[in-house]
């Protein structure tokens, strides 16, 4: 299982199922990639592999950023319904994650009486949470900082906001994730190996730690806001 992201100017769907191809290893039972454009998100996923992601995803949406995932189910069985990404109920928001959310039922009781949920995952309470913040008032980054800071489990998240060209946001917990630094773009990935393609510039990213990705720029922050500065390394691997 592993995710990736892309922000920039070049054609995100190529990038990221190349991406994913590279993070079949890690194992998976289904993929799915959300691209942005100005037309909205547009979702793709399918039960297998990364190839027969490719026969769903259609070449005639061009986007400059979106998120991938490969699934190795925890919660829910291997089918297109539990692919990631998965989308709040009005579909503002969309997810990608790996790992466990070991509260998820305590969180859905708690919090999200009344929602439809439209998959069997952990990972959907994530994505109905920080929806359900950001309509009782707050941003999305301290929504998505107050969703973080309700989960126990591991997590790596790439979030999409329908309503926000220029982010991507990003946060890890006892699951790898590294930022991919570019020149007028950035990545994220499980595993440097999958965007090798692109950079071999790497942020380390620390648990606990949310980080908010653009085009031009990453900001690391704490669950509290504290801005992190860290500087990349250089990945010596063989694409
Ligand atoms: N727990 C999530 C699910 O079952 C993510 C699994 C993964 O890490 O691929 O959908």
């Amino acid at each position: 299982c592993g995710i990736v992201g892309y922000i920039g100017h070049q054609d995100a769907k190529d990038i990221l199922l190349k991406g994913l191809e590279k993070l079949e290893y890690r194992g998976y039972d289904s993929a799915g990639i959300a691209v942005m454009n100005e037309n909205g998100v547009h979702v793709f996923k399918e039960k297998g592999r990364i190839a027969d992601l490719r026969e769903v995803v259609d070449s005639n949406v061009d986007a400059t950023k979106g998120i991938g995932h490969t699934r190795w189910a925890t919660h829910g069985e291997p089918s297109c319904k539990n692919a990631h990404p998965h989308q709040s109920a009005n579909k503002r928001f969309t997810i990608v994650h790996n790992g466990v959310i070991e509260n998820y039922e305590q969180l859905k009781k708690e919090y999200l009486e009344g929602v439809e949920l439209m998959s069997d995952t952990d990972t959907e309470i994530i994505v109905q949470l920080v929806s359900k913040f950001v309509e009782e008032g707050l941003s999305v980054e301290a929504a998505f900082a107050k969703t973080l800071a309700l989960l126990h489990g591991s997590y790596a998240i790439g979030l999409l906001d329908e309503q926000d060209a220029e982010t991507i946001y990003v946060a890890k917990n006892k699951s790898p994730l590294l930022v991919g630094v570019g020149l007028g773009f950035n990545v994220i990935a499980s595993d440097a190996m999958a965007m090798l393609q692109v950079t071999d510039q790497f942020v380390e990213l620390m648990d606990k730690e949310m980080v908010i990705v653009t085009k031009d720029a990453i900001t690391i922050k704490e669950l509290d806001g504290t801005v992190v500065e860290r500087e990349p390394y250089t990945a010596e691997l063989d694409a």
